[in-house]
């Protein structure tokens, strides 16, 4: 059985041991992943900077597909915010944006429709 079968079967019992682990590494002031003293949170210094640089590439990965995925909306004339095809009387944004906006809008209380009664 490959590790991996055995996660899939077992991934519970996978999650609760590593969450154990975690936890008496925590309670012994242990950085979770290799069990150098922890510096703050759950982590040693060398860890801590990994997972920050690993969130940042992420980070900055999203953010420059996002601006790739935005140009080309713009140039192929599709929603900004998420790329359906515009309709001729449509600019940058799509209808269905528009509403959904307005109505959070109006859920939490920023604009008010007009009742006309
Ligand atoms: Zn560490
Ligand atoms: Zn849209």
């Amino acid at each position: 059985m490959s590790s991996r079968d055995y996660y899939v079967l077992h991934r519970d019992a996978v999650i609760a041991r590593a969450k154990r682990y975690q936890q008496s590494h925590r309670e012994a002031g242990m950085c979770i992943f290799c069990s150098n003293p922890a510096i703050k949170r759950s982590y040693c210094e060398s860890c801590e900077r990994k997972l920050n640089e690993r969130a940042r590439s992420k980070r900055a990965y999203n953010i420059k597909l996002q601006r790739q995925y935005k140009q080309f909306r713009l140039a192929h004339n599709q929603c900004y915010n998420c790329g359906a095809p515009l309709m001729d009387d449509e600019t940058k944004y799509c209808i269905t944006c528009k509403v959904g906006w307005s109505h959070n809008a109006v859920v939490k209380g920023v604009l008010k429709y007009e009742t006309a009664d």
